[in-house]
């Protein structure tokens, strides 16, 4: 892809980001790699609903400007402490969305199984610890939880969310916030019920061996819990694991039992899936007493039969 084309590139997620409310006013920072191996990333203090070319600039990956109007954010130490961390990561998006910065505010979790598709895609979101905004620690501290997880959240901040290119990162970003926004609904009609601990650690090996992740999360695939933290296997549905998400030490006797006896299935083509499914549909009743339910359950049948 052309320089031209990944500054079009960048300057249409950052305007989503703020149409999107994922940040407001001068709130968060992108980049991404260009092929010479530099960064074009956001400057310090622009509008990202605002933006425009002028807006960009090139740094080196020791953060140096290397052209452009203006000056790279001091969080773009954050974005070069995950260029660094992980060879795959090719852009990173740091946002402030409103739902998931204020559950790190309320001290609750996003480390979470709750919704299928997002322990398939993007496994738990963990929170880190609170360090101040622009300085090394905080960026050391993302970069080291970057290399296990695709999204991460900062206490009381907001998001980090890499990709192998600008898409990927943002439908991250978006992904956590509509999580977030899922969970505090079901939080403030009730409970949030969780998947089952084996549920979670069969879609997640199942998502990292067909969508991939931190490599360092995908060597984990076929491990007892995939890459899931302890607090997800050992939560009952109801408390709230550590505000970090992080979850308890694995020593923990706890834990290590509840992981001891989850063991992640192989992954299933569709083929399989439908055929293992057509051995648990009962045969329909000699003498259904609706015709219309007879008809649709022989259709079912002679589907899964042709699949
Ligand atoms: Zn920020």
């Amino acid at each position: 892809m052309s320089e031209a084309h990944t500054r079009q590139e960048l300057l249409r997620f950052a305007r989503l980001c703020y149409e999107r409310n994922l940040l407001v006013a001068m709130d968060g920072n992108l980049s991404v790699l260009l092929p010479d191996g530099n960064i074009l990333c956001t400057k310090a203090g622009c509008h990202k609903g605002m933006l425009s070319d002028a807006d960009l600039v090139v740094i080196d990956r020791k953060g140096t400007k290397v052209r452009g109007e203006g000056d790279p954010t001091s969080e773009m130490a954050m974005h070069l402490a995950c260029y660094s961390a992980r060879p795959d990561v090719r852009a990173v998006v740091h946002a402030h969305p409103p739902i998931s910065v204020a559950f790190t505010v309320a001290g609750v979790s996003m480390a979470r199984c709750v919704l299928p598709e997002v322990v398939l895609t993007l496994g738990t979101i963990p929170t880190l610890d609170y360090r101040t905004t622009g300085t090394g620690d905080l960026a050391s501290l993302v970069g080291q939880h970057i290399r296990s997880h695709d999204a991460v959240l900062m206490d009381r901040h907001g998001a980090v969310c890499v990709g192998g290119d600008l898409l990927e990162a943002f439908c991250r970003l978006e992904t956590m916030e509509h999580t977030a926004l899922i969970t505090k609904t079901a939080r403030d009609m009730g409970q949030v019920q969780e998947l089952p601990a084996q549920e979670a650690v069969h879609l997640r090996s199942m998502g990292l061996k067909r969508y991939g992740g931190p490599p360092s999360a995908v060597a984990k695939a076929d491990d007892p819990g995939a890459d899931l933290p302890d607090a997800c296997l050992g939560c009952s549905g109801c408390i709230n694991p550590t505000p970090t998400g992080l979850g308890p030490s694995t020593t923990g006797s706890r834990a290590g039992l509840r992981m001891a006896r989850v063991t992640a299935s192989p992954l299933m083509t569709l083929g399989d899936a439908l055929a293992a499914a057509g051995r648990h549909i009962v045969a329909p009743d000699p003498q259904p007493s609706n015709p219309l339910e007879e008809a649709i359950v022989s259709e079912v049948l002679q589907a899964l039969k042709d699949a």
